[in-house]
Order: C-alpha cells, then structure tokens, then sequence
C-alpha cells in the first residue's frame, strides 16, 4: 500500500493516473494534505464517498501517533514524541520566535555519526525515516499548534544526519518547497549536516535537490579537537570541509551557517575564537556562525560555559567583521536536548516492563 506522503508532486500526478483517475486530483489531494493538513480522507469534502473509499483502501495517510509533549513554560516551544508504525519513536521540536515560528525535524531513527556532546546518538543508528515520516512530523505538529500559528521555517537539525537519508531527504524538500503541496520558502528550509563531505558534493550538483540553506556543524577551529568532538572529521577532514564551502554556490540570501556548539574548556576559549576567525578568512560574506551553549543533559560529559565567556567568543568574531549570533536553546524547562524526551519515553517503558 503506498503512502501518500512518500510522493512529490510529479509522482502523486502518476499515481493518479495509474489508478485511472484525472489528473487534478493530484492538485486537489495535495490541497487537503498539505494547506489544510486534514487527518483523514473524510474530511475531503469535495471528494466523493466512493473515492475517499477507494484512498483509504488503497492508500496510507498518516504516520505518526503522538506520544507525549512536553511545553515550555519560558518561551512556548513544544516537543513532540511520536511513535512510528514499527513502534520506534522520534522527537519534533516547534519554536516559537518573535515573527515567524520554526519546525525542527528528526530525519533518522538514532545516528550513526556519533558526535560526542550528542545524546541523539547513544543508541547509534536504528533506521531511517521515510519522506513520508519526515513530512507527517510537519504536518502534525502545524495541525497541533493551529494552522494560524504558521510554520514558515523548518531546519533539519533534529535526530539523525540528513544527508545520510539522502534519497528521502530530498523528497521531503521537494514537497516543502513545491508551491502544489507544501509551499515553504526555499530559504526557510536549512539542512544541518554534520560536514559528510561527498553528500554535500552530491547536493551541490543535483539538479531536482531544490536549493535550500545549508548548515554545518563545525564545533572546532583545529582538525584534532573536531575529530575528538566528531570522529566523522577523520574522514572528512576541517580543511576538505572548509575548501568545499568555500567553493560552494552560494546566492545571495542562501549564506552557510556554521554551527559552533560551545563547550566549556574544549573549543570555548579566546584562541579558539581567534583561529576560526581565520579558518574562515576572507569568505566572511559566505557564512554566519551560530554559536550554541553546550546544552548539558544528565550524564553528559562536558559542560556549558559561562555567559561571559560565550559573549566574549562573539566579540571576538566581530572584530573580524564576521557575522556570529548567540543561540540559547529554547525549551531549558523541558526535555531540551535532542532525543532526551525519546530516551524518558524509553526508560519509562522498561520500567513498566520491569514491573
Ligand atoms: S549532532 Fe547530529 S550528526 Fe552528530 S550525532 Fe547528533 S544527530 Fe548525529
């Protein structure tokens, strides 16, 4: 049975037609799915009862069940666990921001990558998620939070490394951006890769991956401390990384963020800020650096560093003229770190069966 959300445009047009139905149908689906984000076939008014028998017989519309949520009190952002049909659960994050509100979304099951300050990727890699699991977490979350709340930007920077989902990666960006279905701005869809160097190759030259904003996870300014950060950089080494993004086609409106995840006596000091001020040279119009707080989870390793110190790491950037912003993780009420809502999920599961 096929999943209606595993198709772009150009493939649900096919369907239809397969199954001898006229080709605007197509249109008027994806009318229901993704502008009204209706959670069953018979809320399709304008469909008939024969037709909506005939899609719930033969098709699938849903995916995900939520589980739980947890809210934040401080600043509103929710995050959502769902439960995907062979029992695994993902975890959903909508913020909340002063004019526009951002969706980040799960695209694995764990992680294979194993970045060391993330509680994502404890359990490695269990699968990954189908177009149609990448698209229902949107759908739900926005039909959750009211369609008058608009979700206009989603990053893929939840559980998972996205370009290691490439197929359905892209799939699920060609539905956000295509004006029939989802209609998302281009440039409000970021795709956070932790820097696999042939993927974003990969990207870079096909033709039906719509442009969006690409996001790296840097976290060091020196090839040793981001492969004890990242054992991926063994591979896919800081200066490879860097020439690539330097020789990326970047429009205007599409800079690369370069993700920098601070953490206390690891990569937070004065020489580490001085030195990716010269990784990145004189390509300041290329990129924007985000720098994180190291967000601590219960048995994390490392720690968060003082305010000041994060403050003066910027500074330090500025003076280079670079562009570097502060981003506090929203939700420090809630389970904030990624895949830390999952990991109580599962915890309290095994306690019940314990019992
Ligand atoms: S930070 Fe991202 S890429 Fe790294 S282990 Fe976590 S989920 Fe994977």
């Amino acid at each position: 049975m096929i999943n209606i959300k595993d198709l772009n445009f150009k493939e649900l047009e096919n369907w239809v037609k397969s199954v001898g139905l006229p080709k605007f149908r197509a249109k008027q689906l994806s009318k229901w799915i993704y502008n009204k984000k209706v959670s069953s076939y018979d809320k399709m008014t304008d469909i008939s009862k024969d037709l909506r028998k005939f899609l719930k017989e033969n098709t699938k519309l849903n995916n995900l069940e939520l589980l739980s949520y947890e809210k934040s009190n401080i600043d509103g952002s929710i995050k959502f666990l769902w439960k995907l049909e062979d029992g695994n659960t993902i975890e959903t994050v909508f913020i909340p921001e002063r004019n526009h509100n951002t969706l980040c979304i799960s695209t694995q099951v764990g992680c294979a990558v194993g970045c060391k300050f993330c509680f994502t990727t404890k359990d490695g890699l269990i699968r990954n998620l189908t177009t149609a699991e990448i698209v229902d977490q949107y759908i739900q979350s926005q039909r959750f939070v009211g369609l008058d709340n608009r979700i206009s930007n989603i990053v893929f920077m939840g559980m998972g490394e996205p370009l290691a989902n490439y197929d359905n990666v892209k799939k699920a960006v060609q539905i956000f951006t295509d004006e029939r279905m989802a209609g998302l701005s281009n440039r409000k869809i970021t795709i956070s890769s932790s820097g696999i160097l042939a993927q974003i190759k990969r990207m870079y030259s096909d033709k039906e991956f719509p442009q969006v904003r690409l996001a790296i996870s840097l976290n060091a300014s020196d090839q040793k401390t981001r492969e004890f950060l990242m054992p991926i950089s063994e591979t896919n080494r800081l200066e490879n990384l860097m020439a690539l993004l330097n020789s990326l086609p970047v429009k205007t409106g599409y800079r690369i963020m370069l993700e920098y995840v601070l953490i206390k006596g690891v990569n937070d000091s004065p020489k580490d800020a001085h030195r990716l001020a010269k990784l990145i040279g004189g390509n300041k119009k290329r990129y924007k650096v985000n720098l994180i707080p190291f967000n601590p989870y219960p048995s994390s390793p490392f720690e968060r560093p003082e305010k000041e110190r994060v403050e003066k790491f910027q500074k330090i950037l500025w003076q280079y003229n670079i562009g570097a912003f502060i981003r506090w993780s929203k939700g420090q009420d809630i389970s904030a770190a990624c895949g830390q809502l999952r990991k109580k999920e599962l915890e309290r599961a095994n306690l019940i069966k314990l019992l």
